[in-house]
């Protein structure tokens, strides 16, 4: 009898676990493919797909959510849209667009997904996060107070950067915006800055000339390239800064400093509308989507810098921005203008006029001010914008009369050899201690009697000789941080000599 019973009992307890398996297939992680075309699919059936996930066809390529509607969603691919057809079956993969992070990126190009479009192989990364990530919270965020040195005379002295600063680089076409990008990654050689150099929507043979450069004057090492080109799809430009900006707060999550140039924003808006529209979103003002604010405004605000506590890393971030015919009130200039905490504008007519870097300074600022600059350089420059205001003033005035009198005059001979002074050829970024002596140099006005024509082979001479004879007086501004009185005078003195031809490049590199 009890066996029976026993028999009962085991049927039972087969049956309630039959039961218990679900009888239907997971049906919610699959979908298909309505329409594709412009580098979007349409797709029924993924009901529980998250916005920003990623989908994957087969191939595979992959994609990402962007829109999510009552039957259908819209994604974004990130390859080309030829090898996937109406009909074919994707997937979920429960998770979002993410890039591999660390060490192993440094000295690489890669795509906005991360991987690596150089030819020098895979890309042994262990870690990796999400391309869209949340800013650090107000509470996380110290105040910007360390210089980040770009090497650019006009742009230390008078618009100074601090690291965990936002920039904004803004300009005409051609106005030498990524040449200041540039020269400010070669200038942050054994500073202990990691660069990253965003380009979107460039040519290839742009590119190639940047990593070529980077290269020439050693400075790839140290610097990740990420590239989404023009013939890229519009969801890979779109996706670029973002993941250009993940690969970055890697290293500033472990307390390093970071720089990020963005070349540039305009391309990435006109990226987001493109991509907007195809999705059918509907166009607000220029045909923008309402939210392109945002776009930019989520992007900038996880530049900063952390408290101590979090280990006191920065991203500094220099984005860049085209303007047509130096329209700086335009859309899309406007929204940038005021998410970031300054901006250096590059005006046409100085670019024209040979005044390179064409930093205009009574458009330019830097919001962070002179929290940003060294004690010696804060008290050298302080009067530069003053002068340069006084100088442009008087220069338009003088157009009317022939008769100036002496102090016009001397403003005008002052200014001419300050902007002489200021221009700075591509390449060359500078220490702190030359553009220390050089904005001296010109404020003391031992130059204002020379040709301004002749003013820079006189200061080239004069760092040269400073180099070979005085060493000390570099090193007293660099390590000690002073510049007292006596270096002074004997800067001035050597600058006499200089000028009565007592000192030619003979002497100067005789020991
Ligand atoms: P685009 O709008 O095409 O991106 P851009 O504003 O980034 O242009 P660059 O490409 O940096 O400008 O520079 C334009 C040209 O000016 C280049 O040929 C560059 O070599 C030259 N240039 C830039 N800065 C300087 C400089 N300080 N001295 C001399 N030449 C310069
Ligand atoms: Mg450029």
């Amino acid at each position: 009898m009890s066996s029976i019973k026993d028999l009962n009992s085991l049927s039972q307890i087969i049956k309630d676990e039959i039961n218990k398996v679900e009888n239907h297939i997971n049906t919610a992680s699959v979908g298909q493919v309505v329409s594709v075309g412009d580098c979007i699919a349409t797709v029924y059936g993924l009901d529980e797909a998250m916005y920003g996930e990623l989908i994957v066809f087969p191939g595979p390529s992959y994609g990402m959510v962007m829109n999510i509607e009552e039957n259908n969603i819209g994604v974004a691919l990130f390859g080309d849209d030829i090898s996937i057809k109406e009909g074919d079956l994707c997937q979920r993969t429960g998770e979002v667009v993410s890039v591999p992070v660390g060490d192993s990126l440094l000295g690489r190009v890669v795509n906005a997904l991360g991987q690596p479009i150089d030819g020098k192989g895979k890309i042994n990364a262990t870690e990796s996060r999400p391309v869209e990530m949340p800013a650090p919270s107000i509470m996380d965020r110290e105040s910007v107070c360390e210089p980040l040195e770009t090497g650019i005379k006009v742009i230390d002295a008078m618009i100074p950067i601090g690291k965990g600063q936002r920039e904004l680089i803004i300009g005409d076409r051609q106005t030498g915006k990524t040449a200041i990008a540039i020269d400010t990654i070669i200038n942050q050689k054994n500073k202990d800055v990691i660069c990253i150099y965003c380009a979107i929507g460039q040519k290839n043979s742009s590119l190639t000339q940047i990593v070529n450069k980077l290269k020439q004057f050693d400075a790839l090492k140290y610097t990740v390239v990420v590239s989404a080109n023009a013939s890229q799809s519009s969801p890979m430009l779109y996706l670029a800064p973002y993941a250009a900006t993940s690969i970055g707060e890697y290293w500033m999550r472990q307390g390093k400093n970071v720089l990020i140039i963005y070349d540039d924003l305009s391309k990435h808006a006109v990226a987001y509308r493109t991509l907007l529209l195809l999705l059918r979103r509907s166009p607000g003002r220029e045909a923008y989507p309402g939210d392109i604010f945002y776009l930019h405004s989520r992007l900038l605000e996880r530049s900063c810098r952390l408290t101590d506590e979090l280990g006191g890393g920065s991203i500094t971030s220099l984005p860049i921005v085209e303007t047509q015919a130096g329209d700086i009130s335009a859309y899309i200039p406007t929204n940038i203008i005021s998410i970031t905490d300054g901006q250096l504008f590059l005006n046409t007519d100085m670019f024209n006029a040979g005044q390179r870097p064409a930093i205009d300074s009574s458009l330019s600022v830097s919001r962070v001010g002179s929290a940003a600059q060294t004690k010696i350089m804060k008290k050298e420059s302080k009067n530069l914008r003053m002068e340069l205001a006084n100088y442009h003033e008087m220069l338009d005035f003088s157009r009317f009369g022939s008769d100036l009198d002496k102090a016009t005059q001397k403003i005008l001979t002052h200014g001419a050899v300050l902007l002489e002074v200021l221009k700075q050829k591509q390449y060359m970024p500078l220490s702190m201690s030359q553009e220390i002596i050089d904005i001296f140099v010109v404020q003391s006005g031992s130059l204002d009697d020379i040709n301004p024509a002749k003013v820079h082979s006189i200061l080239k001479l004069l760092s040269n000789y400073i180099m070979t004879h005085n060493i000390d007086i570099y090193k007293n501004i660099a390590i000690n941080k002073t510049f007292s009185d006596e270096d002074k005078k004997t800067v001035l003195s050597i600058l006499k000599d200089i000028k009565d031809a007592k000192i030619n490049d003979a002497l100067v590199t005789e020991d």
